[in-house]
């Protein structure tokens, strides 16, 4: 094992063959492409219960939704908590669709835990060690968000401390990083795709939402993530984006999600993928 590493179980070194992580029936980092979609936010238990099952209609695997928001204000929309996480599972047991959604606080790890089928740690917080610690001891996979200014080595020891602590389900996700362009809201780094993949065995996601800020580039950059191999995305839906409260710049409405789907299904075909 090359002894510089500061990550020793995300590397390839460590683990030479992908890891594959099951949630109900779904596998993830195989040859399947799966996608995670939903509204930013958690808004009411209509909005939620619609896009649900809207995005199971066009083929996501997975319903996403914000409980906890991490903001930038303190005066926007910050979620709707513990409600929040129930409407998530109410959709779940509708649709049969697992939940991810994020935890923001070592206090409400046990509670977020306790409702979704994957837990979220966001780009603001991939740095939080101690939350990192916390997920860690749990039997729950894990999306772990790029940070808004992490390199891929920073990332990959974040990752380190899930699985050090003996959670091995990490699933990476790129979600943009922060440079000097400012017509996207962030710059999305796709060559970080086969970069990881060079590095570590963990299956990485593009969220190519917040990769971009706006909607208009969603579609292009989620078929160039498939392209670049991604195991999957995770792309913010929303029944009105006009209305969202967090986050409609850059969600698609189910028609586009739709046309989308239907787009990376023709690809997965060529590229030798699968995607229900
Ligand atoms: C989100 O997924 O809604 C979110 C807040 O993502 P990020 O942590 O990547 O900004
Ligand atoms: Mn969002």
């Amino acid at each position: 094992m090359n002894e510089s590493l500061p990550y020793k179980y995300a590397s390839k070194e460590f683990q030479p063959e992908n890891t594959n992580i099951e949630i109900m029936d779904r596998v993830i980092g195989t040859s399947r492409f799966h996608v995670i979609a939903g509204p930013c936010a958690v808004e009411s238990r209509e909005q939620i219960l619609e896009s649900a099952w809207a995005v199971k209609e066009a083929g996501a695997a997975f319903l996403r939704g914000g409980a906890f928001k991490p903001r930038s204000s303190p005066y926007s929309f910050q979620g709707l908590g513990e409600e929040g996480l129930k409407y998530l599972a109410e959709a779940k047991e509708q649709t049969g669709l697992p939940v991810v959604t994020e935890v923001m606080d070592v206090r409400d790890v046990e509670l977020v835990a306790y409702y979704a089928d994957v837990i979220q740690i966001g780009a603001r917080n991939m740095q939080n060690s101690f939350l990192l610690k916390e997920v860690s001891q749990l039997n729950k996979p894990v999306v772990l968000k790029r940070g808004q200014s992490a390199t891929l080595e920073e990332w990959l020891m974040a990752a380190e401390y899930v699985l050090h602590g003996g959670n091995s389900k990490v699933i990476l996700c790129e979600r943009g990083i922060r440079t000097f362009e400012n017509f996207t809201r962030n710059t999305l780094d796709l060559s970080a795709i086969p970069g990881v993949k060079m590095l570590s065995h963990l299956p990485a996601f593009v969220d190519p939402s917040h990769g971009t800020g706006r909607w208009e580039l969603v579609a292009p950059m989620a078929k160039a993530a498939l392209a670049a191999g991604a195991d999957g995305l995770l792309i913010e839906v929303h029944p009105h984006p006009d209305q969202a409260l967090s986050d409609g710049r850059q969600s698609l409405t189910y028609k586009n999600f739709e046309i989308l789907m239907s787009e990376l299904r023709n690809m997965c075909k060529v590229l030798g993928r699968e995607m229900k």
